[in-house]
């Protein structure tokens, strides 16, 4: 693929300027780039004035050299196919700011290919370690960077600087000690302006502008602590010496805050305030720092801010990391929830369905019983023998036919239905006379009896009705099939109070019980050993007891037969 269609519309212009620029590829360039690498050259001008202006004097070195860093951040913010763009737009800057400070030009373009080989460095191996883009939300991202970006490219980029510095013959110092005061000044740069720059640039601004009143308003205290305690730090005249390492562990408390509270662009944010804070009054000779010579009072200040950044960079993206985990895990249960629904509402519906030819009949009923009395009614009118008793006696007879089937299709729909769980307080004796009337006509399709036991006085049990029928129904259906295969049509639905307060709903057959093979299989999706089986029932219905804090289970009988149980938790009041 060529440059021009990867980096999508190229700008439009027109002239001999035009055909300049095609014969230098520069037409491709999106118009976004070009405003990214002017804001690299403006960015990186600035960048190299504060680093004058963080020099301790009368001695030329700056504590906080940035335009390495931002010149990093650019280039990890940008394809690779445009990094020549900003490196070519960041050249002018450099030349501007450091021509002005009297260096020679051999000097300066030397500073210039170290530079770039600090940032190219950086962002080669962060490019190929870690998933674009860097979002300082991860243990390994952020390692990546603290190795890569942060120490290796410095040190690598300074010992290139140094050997720069020596041949050309600019400066008195000797090697190594330009290796180690470039590294740490480069190293501290990175820290703060690398992370601020990714997290802020990503969607860091948009984020600030859709931020609750309440979040805004702690967003807003913890600048202004920030701003108290590292002025009260850093920027102040310290008169008592002895106060010193008291005061250092002083925006320890709103560095933690930004870090557990606003994530890894509230940390960025806040190391690169304190660490400017720090170092203003640092270069100003003010604050904690200024105790001995300039050279020891940068090296302390660096490492003192270094060491601060580190943890606390690592502890933001580990507790990002942790949030995201949860909220995918609260997303998988979510789903995993909706899932569990959709598949006990297709399990319903499943037994429905193998219900409908027995609930067509329930319903057929009532309806024979509404035509023949209606067909009574009209007989008696035909007739002319209206007896206003008599009349009224068939008319309350169509009225309770039809609030039976009314009542049947009611309890169809309730359990056709998907709806949310709703707990209430139910009386399971309540649930099984509802059940035993939705199988009704499939228990006298089959020819199968069924006895009851009730308990009388059971306590209430919070669950979801259309729930609690489907798991009952199931069990009936098992039990109708188990018992036709085996010839004695006997089943018993009995109730009980437990001992631990709660109820137990026990569905006994004179089937031909469970063989011991298939026991522990019974409640596993699919398992069936019926042809026209789903294998569902009992795991979803098992699945609904549990969610409603129970148990199921299935047992031989002493005689023929298999008894399953439903226990259940209990809610103090009993009922008749
Ligand atoms: P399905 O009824 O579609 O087979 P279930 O999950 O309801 O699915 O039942 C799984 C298996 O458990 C059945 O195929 C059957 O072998 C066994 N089973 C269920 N109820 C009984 C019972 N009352 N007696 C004997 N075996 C049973």
């Amino acid at each position: 693929m060529s440059q021009t269609t990867r980096t999508g519309s190229p700008a439009v212009l027109s002239g001999p300027g035009s055909r300049l620029l095609a014969l230098t590829g520069l037409a491709g360039v999106r118009p976004e780039t070009w405003r990214q690498a002017l804001l690299v050259a403006a960015a990186y001008y600035l960048g190299a004035k504060i680093g004058f202006a963080f020099t301790f004097q009368p001695h030329p070195i700056s504590t906080l050299w940035l335009p390495n860093a931002l010149l990093l951040a650019a280039l990890l913010l940008t394809p690779v196919s445009s990094w020549w763009l900003l490196l070519a737009a960041a050249l002018p800057a450099h030349l501007a700011a450091e021509l002005q400070s009297g260096v020679p030009l051999a000097m300066v373009l030397g500073w210039f290919a170290s530079n770039s080989t600090e940032a190219l460095i950086g962002a080669v191996c962060i490019r190929r370690l870690c998933a674009a883009p860097l979002r300082f939300d991860s243990f390994r991202d952020v390692g990546v960077f603290l190795v890569f970006g942060a120490f290796l490219a410095p040190l690598l980029s300074s010992f290139l600087d140094a050997a720069l510095v020596t041949v050309i013959g600019w400066g008195r110092e000797p090697y190594w000690h330009l290796v180690r005061v470039r590294l740490f000044s480069n190293i501290l740069a990175a820290l703060i302006v690398v992370p601020f720059v990714l997290t802020w640039v990503a969607d860091g601004f948009a984020a600030l502008r859709g931020a609750s009143p309440r979040r805004a308003a702690e967003a807003a205290a913890l600048v202004a602590g920030l701003l108290v305690v590292g002025f009260a730090t850093f920027d102040r005249h310290q008169a008592v010496s002895g106060a010193i390492p008291a005061l250092l562990y002083t925006p320890l408390p709103l560095l933690l805050w930004a870090t557990v509270r606003f994530g890894p662009r509230g940390t960025g944010a806040t190391i690169l305030l304190l660490v400017l804070l720090a170092i203003w009054g640092a270069t100003h000779g003010e604050g904690p720092f200024v105790t001995s010579s300039p050279e020891e009072n940068a090296r302390s200040i660096q490492l003192f801010l270094i060491a601060m950044s580190v943890p606390v960079l690592l502890l933001a993206a580990t507790l990002e990391q942790r949030r995201k985990d949860m909220i995918a895990q609260r997303q998988a249960e979510l789903e995993a929830k909706e899932h569990r629904q959709q598949l006990t509402h297709l399990t319903r519906v499943a037994l429905l369905g193998q219900l409908s030819g027995a609930l067509a009949h329930e319903l057929n009923q009532p309806l024979t019983a509404i035509l023949s009395n209606a067909q009574a009614a009209l007989h008696f009118l035909a007739a002319d023998r209206i007896d206003p008793a008599e009349l009224r006696e068939i008319l309350d007879d169509i009225v309770a036919e039809d609030q039976r089937a009314g009542e049947v299709i009611h309890r169809l729909r309730a359990l056709f239905k998907r709806g949310e769980t709703e707990l209430r307080l139910l009386q399971v004796n309540e649930l099984v006379l509802e059940s035993l009337d939705l199988a009704h006509g499939d228990l006298v399709t089959r020819n199968v009896a069924v006895a009851t036991d009730l308990s009388p006085h059971l306590p209430l049990v919070r669950c979801d009705r259309v729930q609690m029928q489907q798991v009952l129904l199931n069990l009936l259906v098992n039990a109708c099939e188990a018992v036709s295969a085996a010839g004695a049509r006997h089943v018993t639905i009995a109730t009980r109070a437990t001992d631990d307060g709660g109820v137990q709903v026990s569905v006994t057959d004179r089937g031909l019980g469970i063989a011991p093979e298939r026991q522990p299989r019974l409640f596993e999706p699919f398992f069936t050993t019926k042809p026209q089986g789903l294998g569902l029932g009992l795991s979803i219905s098992r699945s609904i007891v549990t969610a409603h804090g129970g148990r199921l289970w299935g047992t031989n009988n002493a005689g023929p037969g298999a008894t399953f149980h439903i226990a259940l938790p209990g809610h103090g009041e009993t009922s008749a």
